[in-house]
């Protein structure tokens, strides 16, 4: 079946990465147009056997907040233990409107079998639907998805050069198939030394085998 540039198979799953309302026009960490791609999202769905979906659902007072770290800014980088960690607007707390799915991804999220909630330790940030942000501590997704038989994800979501492209290089890791939708999904597109926060996940997609398709 042909799907957005990608033909769905039966050992495909689709990994929906945070459709939420803080990271759309008006949240507190929004992304541009992120809410364009929520209806299709929900038609996509459909076509798929497996679906998961990822809920970023951080504790007040989060170690990825700016306001956490006196004398930082939003996007500021700083150590932590882990490695480096870029710092965000208060954002996706727990129970919180800003934590909840946009609406018009609704029937994407009814569809689901399994919702991964990530970055709830307070020390620790997740971008990726497999591992926390020290690379080492799963999230159980990987074990579930084989459990199931899924040979290949299907990333869509936001954001396409953070939490997306930390999910799809993990999922490499983990030996599945990769393929990102990129129509699907939209970019924060941060300043960064080799150019922006896409350019750099674009050179690690091509290194780890990482399709992108339209
Ligand atoms: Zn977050």
């Amino acid at each position: 079946m042909q799907s957005e540039g990608v033909e769905v198979l039966d050992g495909d799953a689709l990994v929906l990465i945070d459709p939420q309302v803080d990271f759309c026009p008006g949240g507190a960490l929004a992304v541009a147009e992120g809410d364009e791609i929520m209806a299709p999202i929900a038609r996509l769905a459909d076509r798929f056997r497996h679906v998961v979906v990822t809920q970023d659902w951080h504790p007040a007072g989060h170690s990825s907040f700016a306001s956490s770290h006196p004398g930082k800014a939003p996007f500021d980088a700083v150590a932590l233990p882990y490695g480096e960690q870029v710092l965000w607007p208060d954002h996706c707390i727990q129970g919180s409107a800003g934590a909840q799915f946009h609406p018009a991804v609704a029937p994407a999220v009814a569809r689901a079998q399994l919702i991964v909630r990530k970055g709830y330790n307070p020390a620790v940030d997740s971008y990726s639907a497999f591992f926390e942000n020290d690379h080492a501590t799963p999230t159980g997704l990987a074990g579930y998805l084989r459990d199931k038989g899924v040979r290949r994800c299907v990333f869509v979501g936001l954001a396409y050069d953070f939490c997306v492209g930390w999910s799809a290089l993990d999922a490499r890791r983990e030996s599945f198939g990769a393929v990102v939708l990129k129509s699907l999904t939209r970019a924060i597109a941060a300043p960064h030394a080799s150019g922006t926060t896409v350019t750099l996940v674009e050179e690690r997609f091509h290194a780890a085998g990482v399709i992108v398709a339209e």
